[in-house]
């Protein structure tokens, strides 16, 4: 696992686990094994402690975290916590030079066993990452990351890095001081770490382990230290509202560890640890954000038998919002990628969309200038078919309408590879009559981005009632291939994310007519872990397409859906006031051309406000999650999902549904059955059928 070498006078730990490089209690042990032989050998001057894999450590097994927030006390977890505490302790105290040569990716404990060296030197390659992201997972730094980065970088950057767990590339990294020195190629990693060893002759540890260090700027007890804490503070209640207790674990670590001696701090970093990982929000945030995740990277639904997909040519029919960014995806991974589209202005913005966001990623660092040259040659733009001959895979994201769909399908067909996919992109048109009027049914599925498609993780895979196993198997590597997480899901209208999360705009509308003040909807939208408010996003999802798409609705099934709160307010906002959302200029908010948005200040002219006793808030941020649970569970019956724990996952990175809750289904468990379903029947009972959650 672990392997020493020598060097001269120097010894070289190396990480070679046989997956990935982990921090496991038989990785730790087998890393201090080495680590003490190296330190009890008189020959050696020095230590490097480096990678042969591609990543130089990934932080904590989560498998095991896992194990830890389901099963252990939080005694348990403290010990393990502190367990590895001593571990690196040892690193930075054992008396000799150690120097961390990053390779790869040093995130989380990776990181923390990197801060403990004492000097750091990175290969700057675009893909490494570097960090303390634990808080994404609903966790916190446990191996010394609240205690050292503080101390060795400031206390305002170190939270805003905790806090936001984020993620830098090797120059970020630098520039913040995480990393001291960065070389150009992996090979001169060593070297480099040789060359420093050999120059560093008095060795004095880190200056954090003098008895008598006291932290200079920040300190909590200074005045510099309460701006600091009293802003972090401010802005962490701002982001969360109070959701995340390990982030308020994480701030109370570095705040009260910066006040003790430095181990003493490291003993409250585990002590808070401990108490992050027994929270129902981490047990929540790891099981789905990692452990499902990974489920369905690893594409469960897959049909065994069908050979891997072997796509090379891809063609996006369709240059707006959407298709330039999944043709940007696209041709990030790899694929020849050919945009079409009627209007030659339109292939020319989209042009300009991947060259400018390839630009910001080379100068943000995240990209080379070579692979930034290699995506932009993979793409092409056309308004004729010919050059799309041999297409292996059609993504058909034109407008929302069933005729001028149905219309470039029969044009492209011609073009399509002989066992070619051709893909919808649509949002709402069921699959299974778009497949038969595209007449390959068998070849013909949804694969439904989310916007902004570059960024957003999940790709919802849409099965129509012909598609066959081939191209399902198809489209999931496909999904995998581009990097975006696969949830497949049955054909019905809106599919499961589209429907469930609607019904939060809805719930929005509806408290919008009882009258209760938008600015208050908007922040009990929030506050409840939506991340943004329900009127914002009718804004941008935009009011005129909910309003279109009930119209198409009414028709194709024949009834009347006046009930529905799209409609009356939809027919006010869309065909009264001309006011259909953010594309528009106007809707809910007013979009000044400068400065930020604001609510539209007649919205009290047409939805009088009342006031409303603060005694309600809670019962109205219920509603805003219960609804979605009551969809979601109705959606789980009629069998739109093919596995609850999919629904969880596809919440989550979908539409933002509250990640502590561990998804539209975890929530149930979040809440506790008994207690979950006292509060959905009293709901149903005050509000309606639309809380029936039988
Ligand atoms: P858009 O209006 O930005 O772009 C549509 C593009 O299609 C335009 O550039 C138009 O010129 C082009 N087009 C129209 N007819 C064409 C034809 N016959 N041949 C080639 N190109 C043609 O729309 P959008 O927001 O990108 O949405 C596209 C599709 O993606 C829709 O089906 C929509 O429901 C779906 N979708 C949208 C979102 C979203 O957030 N906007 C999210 C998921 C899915």
């Amino acid at each position: 696992m672990i392997e020493v070498s020598r060097e001269g006078s120097y010894a070289l730990l190396i990480w070679r686990m046989p997956r990935v490089n982990v921090l496991s209690p038989e990785s730790v042990t087998a890393f201090q094994e080495a680590l003490e032989s190296v330190l009890t050998d008189s020959q050696v001057r020095g230590i490097v402690i480096t990678s042969a894999n591609p990543e130089f450590l990934a932080g904590a097994d989560i498998r095991y975290v896992q194990q830890l927030v389901e099963r252990q006390s939080i005694e348990e977890i403290y010990q393990n916590s502190w367990r590895v505490q001593e571990v690196f302790l040892r690193v930075e105290t054992g008396g000799k030079p150690v120097v961390a040569a990053i390779g790869g990716s040093a995130l989380g404990g990776g990181y923390e066993l990197a801060l403990a060296c004492h000097h750091r030197i990175a290969w700057n390659a675009s893909d490494i990452e570097i960090g303390l992201p634990e808080t994404t997972l609903g966790l916190m730094p446990g191996a010394g990351g609240t205690q050292r980065l503080p101390r060795k970088i400031g206390v305002a950057p170190a939270l805003q890095l905790i806090l936001e767990g984020r993620r830098l590339r090797p120059a970020e990294a630098h520039a913040y001081g995480l990393v001291e020195e960065l070389v150009g190629q992996r090979e001169d990693l060593i070297p480099r770490a040789l060359q420093w060893l050999s120059q560093t002759s008095s060795f004095l540890g880190n200056p954090w382990n003098a008895p008598d260090y006291r932290i200079e700027q920040g300190h909590p007890q200074s005045e510099e230290g309460r701006r600091i804490f009293t802003a972090a503070i401010a802005k962490l209640r701002e982001r969360t509202y109070g959701n995340y207790p390990g982030l308020e674990y994480a701030l109370r670590a570095v705040y009260e560890g910066l006040q003790v001696p430095f181990v003493e701090g490291l003993r409250i970093e585990s002590s808070y640890f401990a108490r992050t990982l027994a929270t129902r929000e981490a047990r929540a945030m790891v099981r789905t954000l990692f452990i499902e995740r990974q489920r369905l990277l690893s594409l469960p639904h897959r049909p065994a038998q069908v050979p891997p997909a072997s796509f090379q040519k891809v063609v996006i029919l369709g240059a707006g919002m959407m298709g330039s960014a999944i043709a940007y995806v696209c041709a990030q991974a790899g694929y020849a990628t050919w945009v079409k589209d009627t209007s030659p202005q339109a292939l020319e913005k989209a042009r300009n969309f991947s060259e400018n966001l390839l630009q910001r990623e080379v100068q943000r660092g995240r990209l080379s200038p070579q692979k930034a040259q290699g995506i932009q040659q993979r793409l092409s733009y056309t308004t004729e078919y010919q050059p799309l001959a041999g297409a292996d895979l059609v993504i058909e994201a034109v407008f929302e309408d069933r005729a001028v769909k149905t219309q470039v399908y029969a044009e492209i067909l011609p073009y399509l590879s002989p066992q070619g996919v051709l893909a919808s992109n649509t949002s709402t048109l069921p699959i299974t009559s778009l497949a038969e009027a595209a007449g390959v049914p068998d070849r013909f599925i949804g694969l439904h981005f989310f916007s902004p498609a570059e960024r957003m993780p999940l790709l919802e895979i849409i099965l129509g009632k012909h598609t066959s196993q081939q191209t399902l198997a198809w489209a999931l590597d496909f999904s995998v291939k581009i990097g975006k997480v696969p949830v497949v899901v049955r054909d019905s209208r809106g599919f499961f994310t589209s429907r469930v999360f609607g019904t939060y705009v809805r719930e929005g509308l509806r408290m919008l007519m009882e009258g209760v003040p938008p600015a208050l909807i908007e922040n009990l939208g929030r506050q409840a872990g939506m991340p943004v408010g329900p009127l914002a996003l009718a804004d941008e999802v935009s009011l005129s397409l909910m309003y279109s798409i009930l119209r198409q609705t009414e028709r194709d099934l024949g009834v009347s859906l006046a009930e529905d709160p799209v409609a009356s307010v939809g027919e006010l906002f869309v065909e009264k006031l001309g006011r259909s959302g953010r594309k528009a200029g106007k809707g809910f908010y007013e979009y000044p051309p400068e400065g930020k948005k604001y609510l539209w200040s007649e919205l009290n002219r047409y939805f009088p406000s009342r006031p409303i006793d603060p005694a309600l808030y809670p019962e109205l941020r219920d509603r805003f999650l219960y609804v979605q649970v009551a969809e979601a569970l109705r959606a789980l019956k009629e069998g739109i999902l093919l596995d609850a724990r999919d629904g969880d996952v596809a919440s989550i990175l979908g539409w933002g549904f509250p990640p502590f809750t561990g998804g539209v289904f975890s929530m149930i468990e979040w809440v506790g059955e008994e207690q979950f379903r006292m509060r959905m029947n009293y709901l149903k009972m005050r509000y309606g059928d639309r809380f029936d959650a039988s």
